[in-house]
């Protein structure tokens, strides 16, 4: 193999002159000009530096580009086994977020509310609940593989400890990528049995905090609030460990976390906002649906012209009843939104026409 000269390699390598002779000079190789040759290992040390250094370029881009996204709040499920006390806890979060507003709580279900919370150890911020009827929603979600909670709280009533639906919520919130946060509910019974919460868990290879572990279990009462402030902010400290982020310029992007139609004002939708801004006179296409936003309104029942990441609204304007757990994204006009949904109905159809063998056809098929 030819030897190269350095002004070749510094060509090659798509710099000038003076900044390889500089790094020569810094590696300590001796040379008479640009016009000199390079021992082949000298070359091949050169270009494994030149590419280090380039991709810790990139790397230190990638980073920077991504700390220029703003946090986002974080999206929290809450899960457990019958009568351990969900619905009891989104009750008493719902009504202590509205007992801190000054005017009258008339709020709208549209599947998911925010609570602020505000703490004196500096831990403030804004905690969004999906409050979707029996969760039943978060599985047909997952399952339709969309991902929607960043945190799942699995609820285990302290006089009861860990029931067969209590492993279900673990398993489910695992295989959804969610980090689990337990909550000892019922604390104020004074059957109440913190310790057994924590040997129940124990055996489900899971190791609370009070144990030496890293699972954090928060005693709560959902009837008389206690500890619930606690669990508000390990919530947040669990987001910042997270660092969740999402860029509000981006074109929006989520979740369809509940449908139905209303006789009155036809199909209501509840979309989940996870990225940019989603604002009316939008058009979105959610699976082979799609609809042009006439309207939105706000977990506080306010009429909404936009809405950015981590946020629910219900939104008027799909002519067809999009599912529970469909993504749902932005498109630019009526033409795309219609051409990508007619698109998406012959793909279907033509993949149900198909003999059996065809499909799936690959893993993006098998996700989609
Ligand atoms: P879910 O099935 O998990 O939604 O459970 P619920 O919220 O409906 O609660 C089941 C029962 O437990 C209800 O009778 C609640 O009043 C009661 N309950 C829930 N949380 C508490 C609590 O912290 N303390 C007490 N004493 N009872 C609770
Ligand atoms: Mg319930």
């Amino acid at each position: 193999m030819a030897k190269v000269r350095i002004y070749q390699l510094a060509k090659e390598l798509g710099m000038t002159n003076e900044e390889l002779l500089e790094i020569l000079d810094n590696m300590g190789v001796e040379y008479k000009s640009h016009a000199s040759t390079l021992e082949d290992e000298t070359a091949a040390a050169v270009k494994e530096l030149i590419g280090e250094q380039r991709l810790a370029e990139e790397a230190k881009k990638a980073e920077e580009a991504r700390k220029a996204i703003p946090h986002r709040a974080p999206v929290v499920v809450i899960m457990g086994h019958v009568d351990h006390g969900k619905t009891s806890l989104l009750d008493y979060l719902r009504k202590s977020r509205i007992a801190e507003k000054e005017a009258g709580g008339i709020t709208q279900h549209v599947g998911a509310f925010e609570v602020k919370v505000a703490s004196s150890s500096g831990t403030a911020g804004t905690v969004v609940f999906i409050d979707t009827p029996g969760h039943e929603a978060f599985t047909s979600i997952r399952e339709r593989g969309a991902k929607v909670a960043d945190i799942a709280v699995i609820v285990i009533a302290a006089d009861d400890g860990v029931m067969p639906q209590t492993r279900e919520a673990i398993a489910h919130a695992k295989a959804a990528g969610a980090k689990l946060i337990f909550a000892a509910n019922k604390i104020d019974l004074p059957q109440a049995n913190l310790d057994k919460v924590y040997q129940d868990l124990m055996r489900e290879g899971i190791v609370p905090v009070a144990y030496g572990g890293d699972a954090e279990v928060l005693p709560i009462s959902a009837k008389t609030g206690q500890g619930v402030q606690d669990l508000l902010e390990t919530i947040l400290i669990t987001a910042e460990l997270e660092d969740l982020r999402a860029d509000p310029n981006a074109e929006a992007v989520g979740v369809v976390i509940e449908s139905r139609v209303d006789k009155q004002a036809g199909v209501l939708a509840s979309l989940l906002v996870q990225q940019g801004t989603l604002r009316v006179g939008d058009y979105v296409v959610a699976g082979e649906h799609w609809g042009k936003i006439r309207a939105m309104t706000d977990s506080e029942g306010a009429r909404r012209n936009q809405t950015g990441p981590s946020t629910a609204v219900q939104v008027l304007g799909f002519s067809e009843l999009p599912s529970a757990g469909t993504t749902f994204e932005w498109v630019p006009d009526q033409v795309a939104a219609k051409e990508i949904t007619e698109e998406r109905r012959l793909e279907r159809e033509a993949s149900a026409a198909a003999p059996e063998v065809n499909r799936p056809r690959n893993i993006a098929d098998l996700l989609r």
